[in-house]
C-alpha cells in the first residue's frame, strides 16, 4: 500500500477513535436543566436529584400506560398525535420522562446482558439520560413495536412533520461519532418548532445546532 494511504487510514482511525474516547470523559454538570435546549449527553449529566417541576400526565389516548413530560412537550406531544391520528395514523408514547435512579437500573440492566460496550451505544448511563430532562419520547406505531418502528408507516410521517410540532429525531443514522448513541428511530425530542424547523431542514444534531447555530 502506498505511503499516504497508511497515513490517510492513521488519520481516519485517530479521528474516529478521539471522539469515540472523549464519551463521558470531562463531564461537565449541568447549571440550567429547567432549559428547553438543555444538551444532555455523555459529556453533559444531569444532578441526581434533579427531577423536572411541571411534569405532567399525557392523554391516556396517546400513551401506552401512564406517562409523563414537561408541560410544553407534553401538549405538544398531544397535537402531533392527534394529528397524526387525525390523518390514519397510531403514534403512540411508550417511554418518556425516566428518574436518575430508574435509569441506572435500566442501564445496570442492560450491561448485564449486552456487556458494556454495546450497552453504552444503546443505554444511557445515570445522569446522561434526555429522559431525565422530561423532553424525551420513545414512540410506536402500528406495529406495536418501539425497536421495529422504523417499519411502520407511521415512521415516514414522523420524520417529515415532527419538527412541526417541535420534535426532532434525536438520534440519527450515521451521527453516532457526535451524539455518542446508535440510531434511533423512535426517540424524539421536544426543542420547540423554530430550533426543530432548523435541525431538520439542515439534518443536523441537537448537539451541532448548539455549537454552530445558537
Ligand atoms: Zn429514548
Amino acid at each position: 500500500m502506498p505511503k499516504i494511504y497508511i497515513w490517510i487510514l492513521f488519520l481516519i482511525l485517530l479521528m474516529k477513535g478521539d471522539s469515540i474516547m472523549n464519551f463521558y470523559k470531562n463531564i461537565e454538570p449541568i447549571h440550567h436543566p429547567n432549559d428547553i435546549l438543555v444538551l444532555v449527553n455523555k459529556n453533559h449529566k444531569l444532578d441526581k436529584n434533579y427531577v423536572p417541576k411541571d411534569l405532567t400526565k399525557i392523554d391516556i389516548s396517546y400513551a401506552f400506560e401512564d406517562k409523563f413530560m414537561r408541560k410544553e412537550a407534553k401538549d405538544a406531544f398531544e397535537k402531533l398525535s392527534m394529528t397524526a391520528k387525525s390523518l390514519g395514523y397510531r403514534i403512540v408514547a411508550t417511554s418518556t420522562y425516566r428518574s436518575y435512579e430508574y435509569q441506572e437500573a435500566l442501564y445496570t440492566q442492560y450491561v448485564k446482558e449486552k456487556g458494556l460496550e454495546y450497552a453504552d451505544l444503546c443505554s444511557a448511563r445515570k445522569g446522561h439520560s434526555e429522559h431525565q430532562t422530561g423532553l424525551a419520547v420513545d414512540v410506536e406505531g402500528s406495529n406495536q413495536d418501539y425497536d421495529e418502528f422504523e417499519k411502520s408507516p407511521e415512521f415516514s410521517w414522523m420524520i417529515n412533520h415532527a419538527h412541526e410540532f417541535g420534535f426532532i429525531l434525536r438520534y440519527p443514522k450515521n451521527k453516532t461519532n457526535i451524539t455518542g448513541f446508535k440510531y434511533e428511530p423512535w426517540h424524539y425530542r421536544y426543542v420547540g418548532h423554530e430550533v426543530a424547523k432548523i435541525i431538520f431542514e439542515k439534518n443536523i444534531t441537537l448537539e451541532e445546532y448548539l455549537k454552530n447555530f445558537s
